[in-house]
């Protein structure tokens, strides 16, 4: 399973409908300051369902909508969308490719969809569950990560542990079956 696609449009500086293809292996963004680069992890993380604006380096969540520049008007919706190939079926899906989608316009409220079918982000997260994809999975190491994990309680350390292991699925169900 490998990171494919993603489309940006209206997010953050991407004014113009973008479309970044991947291919396996290892890829590097490179570009100017500013240009855009952590825009496009900042895109992968909120489709993934980021809720921090501060994780976002935003100072609210509309931030994460283009804001307009001298010459160009702002934008009313931003959306994001990230293919997976899953052509091993890594993912308990009968499709080739996921694509997860979300959609947010300035009144706030976000709008999530698996394959263009809508869909809450608790089924999204619990796809992701145990891939180490995800907000919070081991696929994304930002800046200061490694130091986080080195220095953190064991109790944090042992979550990505778990993850890695495939277990936080099992622990999740039976959390949501004490609850009921
Ligand atoms: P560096 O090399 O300095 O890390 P970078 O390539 O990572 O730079 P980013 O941080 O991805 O750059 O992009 C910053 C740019 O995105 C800034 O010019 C900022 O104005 C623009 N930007 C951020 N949010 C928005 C928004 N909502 N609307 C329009 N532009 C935005
Ligand atoms: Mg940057």
């Amino acid at each position: 399973m490998y990171l494919k696609k993603l489309e940006l449009y209206g997010f953050k500086s991407f004014a113009n409908k973008i479309e970044l293809n991947f291919e396996k292996g290892v890829t590097a963004v490179v570009g100017p300051n500013g240009s855009g680069k952590s825009n496009i992890s900042d895109g992968i993380k909120w489709v993934l369902g980021e809720q921090s604006v501060k994780s976002l380096r935003g100072s609210k969540m509309e931030d994460v909508i283009f804001a307009g520049t001298s010459t160009r008007k702002p934008l009313g919706m931003s959306e994001v969308s990230l293919t997976l190939d899953n052509s091993s079926q890594a993912l308990p899906i009968e499709y080739d490719e996921i694509t997860i989608t979300r959609r947010m316009y300035r009144s706030g409220e976000s709008e999530y969809y698996l394959n263009k079918s809508a869909c809450r982000l608790k089924d999204i997260r619990e796809l992701l569950m145990d891939t180490g994809i995800g907000k919070d999975g081991y696929s994304i190491i930002g800046q200061g990560k490694i130091d986080e994990i080195l220095s953190s309680k064991s109790e944090d350390r042992r979550q990505l542990f778990e993850e890695a292991a495939g277990i936080v699925k099992y622990k999740h169900r039976k959390n949501e079956a004490e609850k009921k």
